[in-house]
């Protein structure tokens, strides 16, 4: 007979596991409640062990601090499970989808994140499908990276982003095909799945220094000269227009080119990302990327926002010189370009 599969099941809180308050407001409550709503999830042919957050946050509130106890948490059961599934809030999954990405370096088991957007203890949640379904998935170790499953779609983390406040297909990863479908039957994209030719490691470390600043037409540059000249500031991620044009010319907005051009002299590594959620940037083709290339910024390609600042951040704290953090950013880790 063949041996079950063993999931960990990693409870962080979020929509999934919350109840109306006195004063109709939704607060999260413990793991064990949560799986009383599906008494039957111990009747999948998979062992299920269940770790929990102490306390259980709305995913608002998961950051570094919370993406290196999730890398704790599996790197100490890594061989003990042939999977895991993460129960985690909408709101920052695709952040947190994407750090661990980059945090499990190597990864070779399946790390699935799923969530709902009806608490399970509402009778028409999309909770009860999204878990089994996500289980089902890590169990059947035919997506050995970390990705994200909602409404019938397995996304890859590193390519997703929340697209949806209202219906149940909260998530999408617009410049990547979907890894998974499941109707009827659990249909795999196995020519998608990223193989890691790497030994898997665990990243302990996250850099905080980090800012974004995402470009809109007559912005007041100035107001971001004191942030450029921040000496802790080590990476920023520019969201520019389009195919990577930009609004900042030497001549108009001197101080701020200027206040950019010493950061980066001074060893900030500036990356520019896309706002268009599909296509990648080229900053080659227009006059007005000139500045990007005179200034040597990093092209992002088609890296999500969520993508590029976790891996900024995650780079910067684990690589100790500024080529060898360069070499990082600029090089495939796990299927985010
Ligand atoms: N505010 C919730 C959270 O992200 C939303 C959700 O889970 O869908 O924790």
């Amino acid at each position: 007979m063949m041996r079950k599969s063993k999931i960990l099941l990693i409870y962080t809180g979020g929509t999934i596991g919350m109840m109306k308050s006195d004063e109709e407001k939704y607060v999260p409550f413990s793991v064990d409640n949560l799986l009383k709503y599906i008494p039957r999830i111990h009747q999948l042919p998979i062992d299920i062990a269940i770790e929990s957050f102490e306390k259980p946050l709305d995913s608002s509130a998961i950051g570094p601090e919370g993406w290196l106890k999730l890398v704790s948490i599996i790197k100490s059961r890594y061989n003990e499970f042939d999977g895991f599934v993460v129960l985690h809030g909408t709101d920052t999954m695709a952040y947190s989808a994407s750090a661990l990405g980059f945090l499990l370096n190597g990864l070779n088991k399946a790390v699935v994140f799923t969530g709902s957007q009806l608490p399970i203890s509402e009778v028409r949640s999309d909770a009860r499908d999204n878990l089994i379904t996500a289980i089902e998935i890590s169990a059947s170790q035919k997506v050995p990276e970390v990705s994200i499953l909602f409404d019938n779609n397995l996304y890859r983390g590193v390519r997703s982003t929340k697209k949806n406040v209202e219906n149940f297909d909260a998530f999408d990863s617009p410049n990547f095909p979907v890894l998974a479908t499941a109707g009827v039957n659990i249909k795999y994209n196995l020519n998608q799945v990223f193989k890691s030719e790497k030994e898997v490691s665990f990243f302990k470390k996250v850099n905080q220094n980090v800012a974004s600043i995402k470009l809109f037409p007559g912005m007041n540059f100035e107001f971001y000269i004191p942030m450029l000249e921040q000496p802790e500031l080590q990476g920023l991620v520019l969201e520019v227009f389009g195919s990577g044009t930009v609004s900042f010319n030497k001549e108009q907005f001197f101080s701020f080119y200027k206040a950019l051009k010493h950061a980066i002299e001074r060893g900030v590594l500036v990356m520019a990302i896309s706002q268009c959620l599909k296509g990648a940037l080229d900053i080659s083709r227009y006059e007005a990327s000139s500045i990007l290339l005179e200034l040597n910024v990093i092209s992002g390609r088609d890296l999500t926002l969520e993508a590029a600042v976790s891996k900024m951040m995650i780079g910067l704290a684990n690589f100790d010189d500024t080529k060898s953090v360069k070499d990082y950013l600029i090089k495939n880790q796990c299927g985010e370009f």
